[in-house]
């Protein structure tokens, strides 16, 4: 059996002005051919899980292209229908085919494409014909369309928040369309969705969270033989799109009105328990005094609406100006998204004593860059290896970073806004966070893996491209009513 596959995983936000472009594609590898095959091997990634599958079964993984990214504003629309163009060229000479496998994220965005991942189902659809089947993985944070849902067979998201699923979602999928093709089951897909958005802070699957009643619920529904695979999607929140909600997706063994139901049994155990997605947060400079008053050794202060991982620009000030007002003398580290200054530290060399202008160079929205005087403590390549997390053991690189000395505090500047899984980022430029009383963190959900007896957090809330109050942000497409804004009691299809 040949089988063609291909990942294209970015994840969009209509709220940030970060751009990337086929550069930062590359920079994380754009892969091809036997490539491709000879990178995965020992991943982590969904890519890597489904084409694991397919070889234990004896079936022939053909290589097209992989395209990882992160996540940010959008994507270049050139590169993104020259990549399309791409895989579509690729798997037409890979014919013939018996089944094709896509790792996808699903909320990727560009610009005049409004379903990117739609689009590429479509394409793919197109050439192998109705009869050959397609499974794609996706990312918990997807946003699933009816087109997607029309031109694919299986579809899987990840189960996990932090997501540390990834290899198993690629696994599923690619097992399930191992079955299909060996004419075990005729899987049937479809989704049921509300005009609903919910924090992504609140959206953990760990022991005790909301979320983690719906896994177990979608898992005991698999086990009753209801669906063979039950999805949730809390959904990436901050796209302006007006067919963006929560959503659930169930794939069947050729009982259409069944996959409708599971879906929609799903999707009401995330909508019955949409107040407790909200979490407490502060703004940053209520925090950081609170950080001090706390017992814990390490108090993470998680700048909630500057994530990257949610496609922020990783350069806002807030948090910085609110340290050096509040603890300029408290050992502390902050990382920050800023070329600019790291050009300047690698310019002036470690020792080096100069004023900086650090913060805001990218999105002057959320305050003013801030003037410190620093010394420049050291220069890194910003190279590290992931420990875990859907990228894990894949290299990354901040680019050229420099941590520069202000009082108390170690300010990582950095080249490239980079997703943050625990503390790789600092420890590969020299900062040990063991050693601080408050650390920034960019990030969502990743830096509760680093909580502990002597670890807390305290979350951030404040204007940014990634905000917690989903209600505050002037949306221009999403439908009204909607959830939080609208309170509803009952919920609105869409
Ligand atoms: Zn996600």
């Amino acid at each position: 059996m040949r089988v063609a596959v291909a990942s294209f995983e970015y994840e969009g936000n209509s709220l940030s002005l970060r751009v990337e472009r086929r550069e930062d594609f590359e920079r994380r590898g754009l892969l091809r051919g036997e490539a491709l095959l000879a990178h995965v091997q020992g991943k982590n990634t969904a890519l890597a899980g489904g084409i694991g599958v397919l070889q234990e079964a004896g079936f022939d993984p053909i290589p097209t292209l992989a395209a990882k990214g992160g996540a940010g504003g959008h994507i270049e629309e050139t590169f993104f229908q020259e990549t399309l163009a791409e895989i579509a060229e690729r798997v037409k000479d890979a014919a013939p085919l018996d089944g094709v496998f896509l790792a996808l994220h699903g909320a990727m965005i560009c610009g005049k494409e409004k379903d990117p991942e739609g689009a590429i189902l479509t394409r793919v659809r197109k050439i192998v014909g109705p009869d050959v089947p397609i499974a794609a993985s996706l990312d918990l944070h997807a946003h699933v369309t009816d087109r997607m849902v029309e031109m694919a067979d299986i579809l899987v998201g990840y189960e996990t928040y932090p997501h540390v699923d990834a290899f198993e979602t690629g696994s599923k999928a690619a097992d399930m369309l191992v079955q299909t093709l060996r004419g075990e089951i005729d899987p049937v897909v479809r989704l049921c969705k509300y005009n609903a958005i919910v924090p992504v802070l609140g959206g953990a699957t760990l022991d005790g969270a909301p979320m983690a009643e719906v896994a177990a619920k979608a898992r005991s529904m698999e086990a009753e033989g209801r669906a063979l695979s039950i999805s949730y999607f809390p959904v990436q929140p901050w796209l302006d799109m007006a067919d963006v909600g929560i959503t659930g997706v169930a794939v069947t063994d050729g009982d259409a009105a069944g996959a409708r139901a599971a879906a929609q049994e799903i999707l009401d155990e995330m909508w019955q328990r949409r107040h407790a997605f909200e979490l407490e947060a502060m703004t940053a400079d209520q925090a950081v005094p609170a950080a001090l008053g706390m017992h814990a050794g390490t108090v993470l202060l998680i700048d909630a609406p500057d994530s990257i991982g949610g496609g922020a620009a990783g350069d806002s000030p807030a948090l910085l100006t609110a340290i050096l007002k509040h603890a300029p003398d408290v050992s502390s580290a902050i990382s920050i998204y800023d070329p600019h200054a790291a050009q300047r530290a690698f310019d002036l060399g470690v020792g080096a004593v100069a004023e900086f202008s650090v913060g805001a160079w990218l999105d002057t929205r959320w305050g003013p860059p801030v003037k410190v005087t620093a010394t420049v403590e050291s220069l890194h390549d910003g190279r590290f290896v992931y420990r875990g997390g859907p990228v894990g053991n894949t290299e990354v690189s901040l680019g050229p970073s420099a941590v520069l000395r202000v009082g108390g505090l170690q300010l990582l500047c950095a080249s490239h806004a980079v997703y943050e899984h625990m503390d790789e980022h600092y420890a590969a430029c020299g900062i040990d966070i063991s050693g601080c009383r408050l650390v920034s963190f960019k990030n969502l959900m990743n830096f509760r893996k680093l909580l502990s007896d002597d670890v807390e957090y305290i979350a951030l809330h404040g204007p940014g491209a990634t905000p917690l109050r989903l209600q505050d942000v002037a949306w221009e497409n999403r439908k009204r009513p909607y959830w939080p804004a609208d309170n509803m009691e009952t919920p609105e299809p869409l």
